[in-house]
């Protein structure tokens, strides 16, 4: 490595950051897809990635929705000891608080530059930052979902004492919690409001997700068919790294200060 290296990749970045702030400014309908990078600052692990989970670990159980339909009662029984499963990611989730890049994302949607967040984070950090208009595909790690009418209710006081429980609401569901388990089919309203919110927007950034799992990687996809632009904050070259019009190529909580910066100054 040269000593020009390091010059040569923060003017980089710099140019990036003004031709990120110059897009978002340019654009109607400003949307933000966000993975878990976005919390890797605020000491949340990812999965993928070099310091991910799986990396370290091993790839997860993929029948894990298919246990719960089998036998709810279990799977609530068992509750306790799955979370043991990833406990540095539970502990992690405990005691995370927002970083720079979660508050970044809240002034743009302040400043009227951001009109929604699409969220695969299940950490309630962006509602914990202040962000209003968000879509949480994967669902929130502190609500409960009835399975049938998609009801959700804060975990916090609602009433366990019969397992499974069922719904109150339309009383033929059963509630599990929020989070999407795997083999679990998106919830049929944030899948909706997904293709909505992709449909009209004209500029997606990408922040902190490796865009491989779906349905979530086709959304700027179909961005970008549609004659959008995409703008990529990823320390990480992902598969969509080729398809974007900006690429910053930084922490997101390094990244996404300077382009509010900019913004204010447009
Ligand atoms: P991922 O774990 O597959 O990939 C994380 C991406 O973030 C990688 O591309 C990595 O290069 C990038 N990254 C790492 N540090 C970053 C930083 N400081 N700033 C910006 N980018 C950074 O994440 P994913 O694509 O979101 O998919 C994994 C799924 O796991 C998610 O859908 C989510 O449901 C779940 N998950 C959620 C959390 C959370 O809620 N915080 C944490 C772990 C996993
Ligand atoms: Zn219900």
């Amino acid at each position: 490595m040269t000593l020009r290296e390091p010059q040569g990749e923060q003017a980089a970045l710099e140019r990036a950051i003004e031709e990120a702030a110059r897009l978002i400014a340019a654009s109607r309908h400003v949307v933000a897809l966000v993975g878990a990078g976005l919390s890797a600052e605020s000491g949340v692990p990812t999965f993928r990635g070099p310091e991910g989970l799986w990396t370290k670990h091993g790839e997860p159980d993929l029948r894990d929705y298919e246990r719960f339909v089998e036998n709810p009662k279990r799977w609530w029984e068992m509750r306790q000891e799955r979370a043991s499963r990833f406990a540095e990611l539970a502990q992690a989730l405990e005691t995370a608080v927002p970083n720079a890049g979660h508050f970044a994302l809240r002034e743009l949607e302040e400043m009227g530059r951001l009109r929604h967040i699409i969220t695969q984070n299940i950490d309630n950090l962006h509602q914990i930052a202040g962000s209003q208009a968000i879509t949480e595909i994967h669902g929130n790690r502190t609500k409960l979902r009835c399975v049938v009418c998609n009801h959700r209710w804060p975990l916090d006081g609602f009433p366990l004492d019969e397992l499974p429980p069922k719904c109150p609401d339309c009383t033929s569901g059963i509630v599990k919690g929020d989070t999407v388990m795997f083999g679990e089919p998106i919830p049929r309203d944030a899948l909706d409001e997904c293709i909505n919110q992709s449909r009209i927007c004209d500029c997606m950034l990408l922040v902190g997700t490796s865009a491989v799992v779906y349905p979530a990687a086709q959304f700027p996809i179909d961005v970008k068919s549609s004659g959008g632009v995409l703008i990529e904050v990823n320390p990480n070259e992902t598969p969509l790294t080729e398809l974007c019009d900006v690429v910053l190529r930084a922490p997101a909580g390094e990244a996404l200060p300077p382009v509010v910066e900019k913004l204010r100054a447009v």
